[in-house]
């Protein structure tokens, strides 16, 4: 179940800059830690992935034209970051791949980065770095974890920003009673006031990982988790589960 929610394609956003370059560099370094809690911080894998020099990390940014950047990431760039991924990595149990400024990659790059999300190498993740994911191929942003921006969510209801905000905390205490409380204690919830609240722990996880929003404590690889699990929540909801059944679930889900 863990192993399932490990994706390959993860979107990263926020605003561009120093916190958002940090972030990335955190999250590669949680895919390549081979400790227990990645990122550890101390392996030489996270080391090298902290500082920006590790083999198995490449960035992917608009390349220098003549006298100043190209407004695009072009297809070609793609189809070399692709035919790097089919080799074996260097030093780590996988490669790295982070696209900065992934809107500006243009139809053709979307397309050719769409057929590496569908049939990725086993040992290639993705993560895709955007102020703006309206600017990406749906296709594309289907495939990766994470994209719970407010500008694309629908509802935002009173008290849901507080409670999402409480139920990391308790996810970060670890502390299953603390966990199992919190969730019950939602599970009278509408089913609107269940989504408004899986988006909002979406976006804090989102502010988290760039940022913007302190962390109560949660490794980047958990949060991602946590995200994909309000991805399943909101599955659920289509599919009519109603909030109490959900909130069971999410109590026995969150700390795994
Ligand atoms: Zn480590």
């Amino acid at each position: 179940m863990a192993d399932k929610r490990l994706s390959h394609a993860y979107m990263l956003v926020g605003p561009e800059g120093r916190s958002r370059d940090e972030a990335a560099r955190r999250l590669a370094a949680a895919l390549l830690c081979p400790s227990e809690e990645p990122p550890c911080g101390q392996c030489r894998d996270c080391r090298k992935a902290l500082e920006g020099i590790h083999p198995d990390v490449t960035v992917i940014r608009r390349e220098q034209g003549d006298n100043q950047l190209r407004r695009e990431i072009r297809v070609g760039q793609i189809r070399q970051m692709t035919a790097d991924a089919a080799i074996a990595p260097n030093e780590a149990a996988r490669k790295v791949y982070i696209i900065d400024q992934a809107e500006r990659m243009n139809p053709q790059a979307q397309n050719a980065l769409l057929k590496a999300l569908e049939d990725p190498p086993g040992h290639a993740c993705f993560i895709l770095c955007t102020a703006a994911a309206d600017g990406l191929l749906e296709t594309v942003r289907s495939r990766c974890v994470l994209a719970g921006e407010p500008a694309l969510r629908q509802s935002r209801l009173p008290g849901m920003t507080e409670l999402a905000r409480a139920y990391l905390e308790a996810a970060a205490s670890g502390d299953m009673a603390e966990v199992t409380l919190c969730c019950m204690s939602r599970a009278k919830l509408t089913a609107e006031q269940t989504e408004a609240f899986a988006g909002e722990v979406k976006d804090a996880v989102s502010g988290i990982l760039c940022g913007r929003e302190a962390n109560p404590g949660l490794t980047p690889e958990r949060l991602l988790r946590l995200a994909a699990l309000m991805d399943e929540t909101e599955d659920y909801l289509r599919h009519n589960v109603q909030p109490r059944q959900i909130f069971g679930v999410l109590a026995a889900e969150t700390l795994r």
